[in-house]
């Protein structure tokens, strides 16, 4: 049976004694719906409130909380949640869209979305796949970095990166937070332009990236995800 909607579910929380609220995110926006019954072992909802999973579906039109009528699983995404460590990384990321998705292009980045889940369950480098949708999602916010030029004053004698003044920096301009390690830039922008199809054939300085990334989520968007920490733990950084 075809069904009319597809959305990638990020969020399930109880609702009563029996149901759920799921939420969606899709290529016209973030979704809630009620999802009646579905805690009940017999339920046919309750396969489709799984976080982590793709699923079809049929929902009312009513504009409050739609209900969920009908759906199936698309992708139950296996080789994400049987791995703490991709599972972490995904909920990051959840986290970040779910925060962050206000006012940014939902088709672009519902596509975006599905080919890094999929590359994280082909069990490709979860950590460096996450560096690549931290840093275009900056994009999709605009607060991207700037690499062609200074990002103060657009001199392209770039010298070193910095987070807070958004990008490469010349001599006029760097603070005593810029970096001037080449391997970290030539990495940081590789990153920013990776395509995900591709390998990852260049020395990524890991824990640096991890700290430029958080730094910028933190100045320019004051933001931090829960799953950070579990991150933490995992990575010891
Ligand atoms: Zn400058």
């Amino acid at each position: 049976m075809a069904n009319n909607y597809e959305g990638i579910l990020i969020k399930s929380i109880d609702y009563t004694d029996s149901s759920k609220i799921i939420y969606l995110i899709t290529d016209s926006g973030i979704v809630s719906l009620l999802a009646k019954g579905a805690r009940k072992l017999k339920s046919p909802l309750r396969q489709l409130c799984q976080t982590i999973s793709k699923i079809s579906y049929n929902q009312s039109e009513s504009k409050k909380l739609p209900l969920l009528y009908n759906g199936d699983v698309v992708n139950p995404y296996l080789g994400i949640t049987q791995d703490l460590e991709k599972t972490s990384y995904v909920s990051h990321i959840f986290e970040v869209i779910y925060k962050l998705s206000t006012d940014i292009d939902f088709s672009t980045l519902y596509k975006f979305l599905n080919i890094t889940l999929d590359r994280i369950e082909k069990g490709i480098d979860v950590e460096l796949i996450s560096f690549v949708f931290e840093l275009k999602f900056l994009y999709l916010l605009g607060i991207n970095p700037v690499f062609n030029r200074c990002a103060d004053c657009d001199s392209n004698e770039t010298i070193g990166f910095d987070v807070y003044r958004g990008g490469m920096i010349c001599s006029q301009h760097k603070t005593d937070y810029s970096i001037f390690d080449i391997e970290f830039i030539t990495g940081i922008y590789k990153l920013y332009y990776h395509d995900l199809s591709r390998e990852f054939d260049y020395s990524i300085n890991r824990k640096l990236t991890r700290k430029i990334i958080d730094d910028y989520y933190q100045h320019y968007m004051n933001f931090k995800s829960k799953s950070r920490e579990i991150i933490g733990q995992i990575y010891g950084y």
